[in-house]
């Protein structure tokens, strides 16, 4: 047994002083050995202390040692073996191949932000040199680079205890850009976290690195997560869970003297809109796909399609029926803790009792008497009434959606627009169909992250082109993802430098161009050095 149930603080395993406790299995309401430790503010002290003497050492790191770093952090997870998978299984109740997936994403996460911070073009480098003679003012030599914001606080969420956890993508993505990591592990598996950590640490060790640039906190989020955001060591916090979660954080971060930045990646409904053309080409088809995106993991996922609109008509009820005669066929799904299930249970017991909304379909009803199961729940419910209710918009997380039923393409548009910030927001379509709905398609653009065409919004890509995100309350600023390697642009900042000596200059900004990277210079984007990019131009 590897698990200790201790804390990582500056390099040491300590026993948390702040209480014991121990895991459970959803699946079966058990608890799991061994006991583990929360950890105290005291040493939530010392850990961001370790974390704020590393920061400029870390900072000063290459970026090909941190590559090497994030690399040798995906191969010391990927040792962990299969103790690590039987883990999480046991502590959300997922099956293997999702908890195998979730752990080859990870490491592939680390992998891309070691091949993409080795290019230096996040490091955005503009050079303006000096024009001495300029009338009727000289410009100085200006130099502009990105640098790392300083230690990073950061929340994993239940639903990823691997992508959105403690060697996540927020992590990956603040270590690649050079910033110390305190994990505020996620109490539904905290064995899970411990392993990672351990993994990290090694990783850690290997490379050298200071000892406060990687740490594990164990502890209730008002506790001890309340106490690290307000810490004035912490720069910056990225924070995956519940809308209330991640608005208490943002607010305290907000009201401390030195108010910080806080990335949360909060509730969604990501609607889902069918056109009539593409209803009438495959109903059934649609409707399958549906309540497949709807259902998988028990439909804990913040792409989760909560909503549905399409217009009434008879390709309307014919998915309608195909999406009930789908879901009777779903089981039970076990929810990740008893919060979620009791949750799911009320937020779907409130909307049943909504004038207006009625059962359209459901999955097997719960049977198991042991652990933290739900049935899956569609709802219908006409435009109007949809329109007239903002609770019916709200997230119910779970296997459980609201087919919203409009009266014509005029209806269709309102409930659109009446939507808040999305993370996604999908429209099956034929192409015809999409080129005549540049309305519907603007609507849609002002308010998601990520706009999907006939397919569902389950599944994120970790690649560099993929934004997810999106405005208020998706997220807690629009401008920024959490998935991919444009998720580093939220723990960096910019610095420039005038008229510095170029010797002492960061290599990355000297005029040789040692890295060889790409920069902006006089305006021309070059690999060049900078006497040789000036000479072209001229
Ligand atoms: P959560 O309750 O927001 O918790 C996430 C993390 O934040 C936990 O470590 C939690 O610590 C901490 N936290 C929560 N409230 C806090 C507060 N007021 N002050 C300080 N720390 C706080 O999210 P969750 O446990 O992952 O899931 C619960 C709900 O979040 C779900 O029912 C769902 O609605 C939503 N959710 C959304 C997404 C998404 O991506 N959109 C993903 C997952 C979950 P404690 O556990 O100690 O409170």
């Amino acid at each position: 047994m590897r698990i200790t149930g201790k804390q990582l603080i500056n390099g040491q395993w300590l026993a948390g002083e702040a209480g014991q406790y121990q895991a459970v299995n959803p699946a079966t309401g058990q608890k799991i050995a061994p006991t583990l430790s929360y950890a105290s503010k005291a040493q939530v002290a010392s850990a961001v202390a370790a974390a704020e003497a590393a920061a400029p050492l870390y900072a000063n790191t290459s970026a090909a040692q941190r590559a090497e770093f994030l690399q040798r952090c995906a191969e010391e997870v990927m040792a962990l073996g299969d103790e690590l998978i039987e883990r999480v299984m046991q502590e959300t109740g997922y099956p293997r191949g999702r908890v195998e997936g979730e752990r080859g994403r990870i490491c592939h996460q680390l992998r891309l932000f070691a091949s993409s911070i080795r290019t230096g073009d996040y490091l955005d480098i503009r050079i303006d040199t000096a024009l001495p003679e300029r009338q009727p003012l000289p410009r100085p030599d200006i130099r502009f680079m990105n640098q790392p914001l300083g230690p990073v606080v950061v929340f994993g969420a239940s639903n990823f205890p691997l992508a959105f956890s403690v060697a996540g993508g927020d992590t990956a993505a603040a270590l690649a850009a050079g910033c110390p990591v305190l994990v505020k592990g996620h109490n539904s598996h905290p064995g899970s976290c411990e392993l990672v950590a351990q993994a990290l640490d090694n990783a850690v060790k290997a490379c050298g690195l200071p000892a406060g640039v990687f740490s594990l906190l164990m502890g209730s989020g008002r506790e001890i997560g309340s106490e690290l955001v307000v810490a004035p060591a912490v720069k910056a916090v990225g924070f995956t869970g519940s809308l209330a979660g991640g608005m208490a954080l943002f607010k305290l971060a907000n009201n401390r003297p030195e108010p910080i930045p806080v990335f949360a990646e909060m509730g969604s409904v990501n609607p889902v809109v069918f056109l009539p053309q593409a209803l009438q080409q495959s109903a059934a088809a649609l409707a399958q796909g549906y309540v497949a995106s709807l259902t998988l993991g028990s439909g804990q996922f913040c792409v989760n399609p909560g909503v549905a609109v399409a217009i009434a008509g008879p390709e309307l009820d014919s998915f309608l029926q195909s999406a009930g005669e789908a879901l009777a066929k779903i089981p039970a799904g076990v929810m990740l803790n008893d919060n979620i299930a009791d949750a799911y249970d009320k937020g779907t017991a409130h909307l049943a009792a909504q004038a207006g909304v009625s059962l359209a379909g459901c999955g097997a009803s719960v049977t198991a008497e042991q652990g933290f199961y739900t049935q899956a729940k569609l709802f219908q419910v006409d435009a109007a009434t949809f329109l007239a209710n903002p609770h019916l918009q709200e997230e119910v997380f779970g296997h459980t959606s609201v087919v919203v039923v409009c009266d014509d393409q005029k209806q269709l548009l309102q409930v659109v627009s009446s939507l808040k910030g999305q993370l996604t927001g999908t429209i099956h379509c034929t192409e015809p169909e999409l080129a005549e709905q540049s309305k519907l398609v603007q609507l849609l653009r002002s308010k998601v992250g990520r706009l999907v065409i006939n397919n569902f919004p389950t599944g994120v890509e970790v690649c560099d082109a993929m934004m997810h995100g999106g405005p208020f309350p998706a997220a807690t600023d629009a401008r920024f993802t959490s998935v991919g390697t444009a998720s580093i642009a939220r723990f960096i900042r910019p610095i420039c430098f005038q008229n510095y000596p170029q010797a002492l200059l960061p290599q990355e900004l000297q005029d040789s161009n040692p890295l060889q990277i790409s920069r902006l210079v006089n305006g021309v984007r070059t690999t060049a050095a900078v006497e040789a990019a000036v000479a072209g131009a001229s």
